[in-house]
């Protein structure tokens, strides 16, 4: 290689990429995630589909803050930069963001039926 030539000792090409050289290396050497451009969103240091980030469903960024939607009480991760928007900050979706910005007093569809299912097991 022509940096060997030159007398570079630690040139080495990350062969297939930083994944490839994630799988290779012992996890002990590879702290925390990696982002990577598929719905996987990132990954960790076992190459698991990362829990910690999920694509913010508002923007599509990665995102890394839980929340639970105050339209239909599902859980979401948003990133930093929608949390700062005051209707999107407490809903999961775009249309939940909508819904919410509309009647912030309403609770969605799934909101009456968990309610209605919760109140006929008693
Ligand atoms: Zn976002
Ligand atoms: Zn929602």
């Amino acid at each position: 290689m022509e940096l060997q030539d030159k007398g570079y000792k630690n040139v080495f090409q990350l062969d297939g990429g930083i994944l490839k050289y994630m799988e290779e290396k012992p996890r002990e050497e590879f702290k925390g995630e990696c982002f990577v451009f598929d719905n996987r969103v990132a990954v960790d240091a076992d190459l698991k589909p990362s829990t910690t980030y999920k694509l913010c469903p508002h923007c599509g960024q990665p995102g890394n803050i839980k929340i639970e939607c105050k339209r239909c009480d599902e859980p979401a991760l948003l990133c930093e930069a929608c949390l700062e928007l005051e209707w999107k900050k407490d809903t999961c979706s775009k249309n939940c963001s909508y819904q919410y910005e509309l009647h912030p007093d309403r609770k969605g569809k799934h909101q009456v039926l968990h309610y209605e299912a919760t109140r006929l097991r008693k």
